[in-house]
């Protein structure tokens, strides 16, 4: 029997038993938004979680618990100090890529560092030799799924942790603390987390997604983006009278995709700060083909680049196709948050202060993908994101520490009380 891992913080080992019961209460709840919907929420059932959100908010006590109509959960817990407000964040839905129904989470308490074969399909096991951040955790307790469906640590360890740390504050009013702002929003992982968020009403100075991974991190980086679509007009002909005719939008499209660099500028290429163009859907027939692709870049004279190339290569195949026809529609998504959060230095001071009082050594991380905290940032709000403690998102090997989650919730505590005191 290994030993258990100690916790990060007597804090932290306080706030475990709450994190991790709720974490595997709401866990079990569906929650999968879907693509492409029009409604809001994408899928009523992650209203289901929603509302026991609001019900136990409630309990607690805090002050305007409301379910906006944008289907956000938003409550206050006043300061007992007059100090910014401060919002923290996360988001109820999980990712529709994997399965999310019937999730039967599983502790595997003071893990041993063998082989966790997830006993749902035995295909599926987390390997400590692949995985150097389990390797790092033997003697902790880690969650998975039973191996059929995702954990949906993402991002519901944020949440249990929000709602551990809440808790904690609403208990111990003699210790000071700032006032806090809790949202918990739908379909972030169908990239409508932040849509008609109202930040004049949720009413915080500053906030923090609780969205991240691994233990200490704070992202103060995200990409920026934009998607683009290539519609590409040929002209269909019979193809028993097509000769001379004939221009096959399918061939044009497949060659436009082979334009594209090989060795960089993809997603498969890069790693860290490395931008890239990515094809990640193409469709149609000989008359007309539509490719779609997403550019991301940190740096968004790059990501304008990026855009060019792509504007070039589409003109190459009208350059040496001249009876076809292409378009091209750019959409930005949205924006690295990095110049707003500089903006306002102390956003990101004092989470590093929070998390060293929590025991943890901090440390400052980029995301290569967008937060809803980076849709807010731009609108005046600084988010940062945090870690939570979950790992192997978006696929049924998911797995979360509780002894990170812990520490994440006893970093949301000492954010509170850091914010309290002053500048
Ligand atoms: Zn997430």
């Amino acid at each position: 029997m290994a030993a258990r891992a100690p916790f990060a913080s007597p804090l932290a080992e306080e706030l475990a038993g709450d994190v991790l019961e709720r974490f595997l209460r709401y866990v079990r709840i569906d929650t999968q938004g879907a693509p492409r919907a029009r409604r809001r929420p994408s899928t009523d059932k992650q209203l289901e979680l929603s509302r026991l959100l609001l019900g136990e908010l409630r309990e607690l006590e805090l002050d305007e618990v409301e379910l906006t109509d944008f289907a956000a959960v938003f409550a206050r817990l006043p300061g007992t100090v007059d100090a910014p407000a401060v919002g923290l964040i996360a988001h109820v839905d999980t990712t529709p890529d994997v399965p999310g129904g019937g999730v039967e989470p599983i502790v595997h308490e003071a893990w041993e560092g063998e082989p966790i074969v997830l006993p749902g399909d035995d295909h599926q096991v987390l390997d400590p030799a692949d995985l150097t951040e389990l390797a790092a955790r033997v003697g902790h307790d880690i969650v998975t799924s039973d191996g059929t469906t995702l954990l949906g640590a993402d991002d519901k360890a944020g949440i249990a942790e929000i709602m551990a740390a809440v808790a904690y504050l609403a208990r111990h009013p003699e210790r000071p603390r700032a006032p806090i702002r809790v949202a918990f929003t739908v379909d972030e992982e169908v990239g409508r987390g932040a849509e008609d968020f109202d930040v004049a009403s949720f009413g915080a100075d500053v906030a923090y997604t609780l969205d991240g991974s691994g233990l200490g991190d704070l992202e103060v980086e995200t990409f920026s983006a934009a998607s683009v679509r290539v519609t590409i007009r040929g002209h269909s002909v019979h193809p028993g009278t097509a000769k001379g005719k004939l221009v096959n939008a399918v061939k044009l499209a497949a060659a436009l995709v082979e334009s594209l660099p090989r060795d960089r500028l993809s997603p498969e290429t890069t790693e860290e700060r490395e931008g890239y163009v990515h094809p990640h859907r193409i469709a149609g027939g000989t008359e007309e083909a539509v490719v779609d692709f997403i550019a991301r870049d940190h740096d968004d004279a790059a990501l304008e680049r990026h855009l060019e190339l792509l504007h070039d290569l589409a003109d190459e195949v009208v350059r040496k196709e001249p009876r076809a026809r292409v378009e091209v529609e750019v959409r930005q998504s949205y924006r690295n948050m990095r110049p707003y959060i500089d903006e306002n230095p102390r956003v990101v001071e004092a989470a590093l202060e929070a998390i060293r009082r929590a025991g943890v050594e901090p440390r400052l991380a980029i995301t290569r993908g967008g937060t809803d905290g980076a849709v807010l940032s731009a609108q005046g709000l600084p988010t940062p994101n945090l870690f939570t403690g979950g790992q192997e998102y978006h696929s049924v090997r998911e797995w979360a520490s509780v002894q990170d989650m812990a520490a994440a919730a006893a970093t949301i505590v000492e954010l509170a009380t850091v914010w309290a005191e002053p500048a």
